[in-house]
């Protein structure tokens, strides 16, 4: 499922409620990933999008549904000979992520032939990859076992801005008072809408929850819901 703006594209590669979830945004010449869930290889390699296009990966929190193909990206540009720098970022204190990043390093060591940097972000810094600028905000997720909420989750959402358009992507959250600034303006939102009914607290958004939302954007996906069906609102002609 693809957007598509002013030399900006955005296409839902995949995303169902704690399988995975990655989001490819092609803005000009610049390509970066938006989470990199299990299957990430797959759905770029599938679309004929070489890993190597990339500029990095921006991680929205650090469960599995959503980094799972971490491990895989790092490979896969390792083995191909990748030499451009590849960044990931992520919130500040995803424990997940940074092991992950630290373990690809014990391992592989001097035998990376790219740059792996990795940024962690916190609430309201913003960051320039080529005319593109991401700025991160805090949302509110957390840790839970079979719905039962367990600790607060490190988690952001990014307001993506390129010649003069905005996307905006919550990650997984609940209810916050940050979404509004987050979404309010975008020219297309990327709401999670996790569950049809109320659920416990901390967790995710209802349907409802991202429907009132999205009154704040001009189109929007709703994503990672639990039946894996992503659902448009806005323009259909900017859709396909
Ligand atoms: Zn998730």
């Amino acid at each position: 499922m693809r957007w598509e703006g002013n030399d900006l594209v955005v296409e839902i590669l995949f995303s169902q409620a704690g399988l995975a979830t990655q989001v490819l945004v092609g803005a000009g010449s610049t390509y970066l990933l938006f989470d990199a869930g299990d299957g990430t290889l797959r759905d770029l390699l599938e679309r004929g999008v070489s890993p190597q296009k990339l500029a990095g990966v921006f991680i929205t929190h650090g469960h599995a549904d959503h980094m799972a193909s971490l491990w895989g990206l790092l490979g896969y540009l390792r083995a191909e000979g990748h030499t451009e720098s590849f960044t990931i970022w992520y919130p500040q204190g995803a424990c997940e992520v940074a092991e992950v990043l630290a373990a690809f390093r014990r391992c592989y060591g001097s035998t990376i032939p790219y740059e792996l940097a990795d940024h962690p972000l916190s609430d309201g810094e913003l960051v320039r990859v080529e005319n593109v600028e991401v700025l991160a905000r805090k949302l509110e997720h957390w840790h839970s076992i079979q719905g039962k909420p367990l600790a607060p989750a490190p988690a952001l959402g990014y307001r993506i801005t390129f010649l003069g358009q905005i996307v905006a992507i919550t990650g997984d959250t609940a209810f916050h008072p940050g979404l509004e600034d987050l979404l309010r303006g975008a020219d297309l939102a990327l709401i999670e809408a996790t569950w049809e009914e109320p659920g416990p607290k901390g967790l995710h958004l209802t349907r409802a929850q991202a429907e009132a939302l999205a009154q704040l954007a001009q189109s929007v996906f709703f994503i990672h819901r639990r039946d894996g069906r992503v659902l448009i609102q806005g323009d259909l002609r900017q859709f396909s």
